[in-house]
């Protein structure tokens, strides 16, 4: 790190306001459109302060303040983030602090969100990226799109299927309660023709021998037990 740097980045911090930074509400991540008189510092530009901050910390090797201004960047970028001006982050990250937690942080923020960052030029030209980085990174989105869109197709066609076994089940249900109601009837049939000894029609009078008919629908059948002489029902 260069002198006229490491002055820079002194004065920096000696401008610091800490309770400024710290307060995800007076973040402005607007492109511009908030005309407000005072300018808003971004959530890329406090975590600059914090970075350079990490930066002379190393640079004097003093841990506690590295600690402390790592924590700082994790809530700001965990609180109020925005891709507009990250890549800038990134490239002073990796270019003015050796802290290997920091750059753990800046590399997880990243993967965290790597679809919103590679559509942003300033992302992908950063020299720490490179095209076989970025190659990488869109072929990885690709396929976890293609596995995601492939997973999705599937739990949809055992949805179907399930619908599908669900209507079957209800049907041979439906069936087996008309089974049980056909067995029945004519369990009754048969009991009443054990039973009964004379014909309850009273101009009929003959001992009784019935017969059974089939009634009712095909699907739904029924039946009835008449005296085989005068054809009344029993
Ligand atoms: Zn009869």
């Amino acid at each position: 790190m260069s002198v006229l740097k490491l002055q820079s980045i002194e004065l920096e911090i000696a401008q610091l306001d800490d309770a400024d930074a710290s307060s995800p509400s007076k973040l402005d991540n607007s492109s511009g459109d908030n005309k407000d008189t005072t300018t808003r510092p971004t959530t890329a530009n406090i975590t600059l302060r914090h970075v350079h901050v990490n930066a002379i910390a190393d640079y004097y090797n003093i841990p506690q303040l590295k600690e402390l201004a790592n924590t700082k960047i994790q809530h700001i970028l965990g609180t109020s983030w925005s891709a507009d001006g990250f890549p800038n982050v990134v490239k002073d990250v990796f270019s003015l602090t050796g802290d290997l937690a920091l750059h753990n942080i800046i590399t997880l923020t990243a993967a965290e969100h790597i679809e919103e960052l590679v559509k942003l030029e300033d992302f992908v030209e950063l020299d720490v990226m490179g095209d076989f980085a970025i190659g990488i990174v869109r072929t990885a989105i690709t396929a976890f799109k293609d596995i995601d869109e492939k997973s999705t197709q599937k739990l949809q066609a055992v949805q179907s299927q399930l619908q599908q076994t669900e209507s079957l089940l209800k049907f041979v249900e439906a069936r087996c309660a008309a089974a049980e109601r056909k067995s029945d009837n004519i369990d009754d049939c048969l009991d009443s023709l054990r039973k009964i000894r004379t014909c309850r029609n009273v101009n009929c009078g003959a001992e009784f021998r019935g017969y059974i008919e089939l009634g009712g629908h095909l699907s739904d059948p029924s039946y009835i037990l008449r005296c085989s002489k005068c054809q009344c029902k029993h």
